[in-house]
């Protein structure tokens, strides 16, 4: 028996630091929503007592580091289950790329391990497990578009931002999360206007969202990789409603509502930045097809 699940990568369409708690996390208020590049996971039953996994991509660890096997070690402990399961990971989204792909496995093998093991958990319950792997499990777990406060593990589900394209452009170079945010300087920051944002994407106000769109570890993350500039230039240049980057970074992503539109920004990219991908925009929990 096996299952097959997505897992699809965020983008922040807000990120806000609001101060550093005394356990040392900072207190943080996201917006993010989901885009149609995603990996693929199947679980395959074991009858033997053991997680195996595997993926063929050569910056994803194939042992108890992975943090699919992570969520998938949580969830067998603490339901004793007896049976295994062999994790295959089909990586589509890039690594250490600001879009989640590590959190978005995790999430799906919590939600894939749910079915083959039948043990019937809310989503509630998935989310909470989720945090223990890491802070952004939680969000995507829903898989959907929320507002994420706490230090990313307090979720608001709200309804999918306005149908839009998104263009992705990550640069070669990838970024440590942790070191982006033990680098913040959080005098003088210029907030998002999260309330906003939520607003615009509950009226469904396209140039709302567009016109909102921040992230402040932007100031970190920027002036230590110029190329990051660089690719938002382009994007406007070539046409983007919008451009930010996502998470830590190094990925930027424009907003854009017409295809041809996106595949000119795409074409302007290409030879400046390897990997760039037109992708929609989706919002909201999609089901294998
Ligand atoms: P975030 O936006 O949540 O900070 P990210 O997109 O910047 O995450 P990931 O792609 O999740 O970063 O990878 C971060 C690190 O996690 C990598 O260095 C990688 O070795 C490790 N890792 C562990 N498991 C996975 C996995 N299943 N997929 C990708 N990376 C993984």
């Amino acid at each position: 028996m096996y299952i097959l699940e997505k897992a699809p990568a965020k983008i922040n369409l807000t990120l806000d630091v609001l101060y550093k708690r005394p356990d040392q996390y900072h207190e943080i208020a996201m917006v993010m929503t989901t885009v149609d590049l995603a990996d693929r996971l199947e679980f395959f039953l074991l009858d033997k007592d053991k997680i195996e996994i595997s993926s063929e991509n050569r910056f994803v660890p194939n042992d108890e580091r992975n943090l699919a096997y992570r969520a998938a070690k949580i969830l067998k402990e603490r339901y004793q289950i007896k049976q295994g399961v062999r994790i295959t990971i089909d990586k589509q989204i890039p690594v250490a790329a600001g879009l989640a792909g590590g959190s978005s496995d995790a999430a799906a093998t919590l939600r894939g391990l749910n079915r083959l093991w039948n043990l019937q958990l809310s989503m509630e319950t998935l989310a909470e497990l989720g945090s223990e792997v890491g802070s952004d499990v939680s969000f995507c777990v829903y898989d959907s578009t929320a507002l994420a406060e706490g230090r990313g593990e307090v979720i608001t589900e709200l309804p999918a931002p306005p149908q839009c394209w998104v263009v992705l452009a990550k640069p070669v170079q990838g970024v440590s999360t942790q070191s982006v945010y033990q680098s913040l300087n959080l005098d003088n920051l210029e907030h998002p206007d999260t309330e906003g944002m939520i607003k615009a994407i509950k009226t469904g106000d396209y140039d709302g969202v567009c016109n909102r769109l921040k992230n402040v570890l932007e100031t970190v993350t920027l002036p230590k990789n110029p190329e990051v500039e660089q690719i938002k230039q382009q994007m406007i240049r070539s046409g983007a409603d919008a451009v930010l980057m996502s998470g830590s970074g190094p990925t930027v992503f424009g907003l854009v509502q017409q295809e041809s539109r996106a595949d000119r920004i795409y074409n302007s990219l290409r030879g400046f930045c390897e990997e760039v991908y037109v992708v929609r925009l989706l919002g909201t929990h999609q089901t294998l097809d």
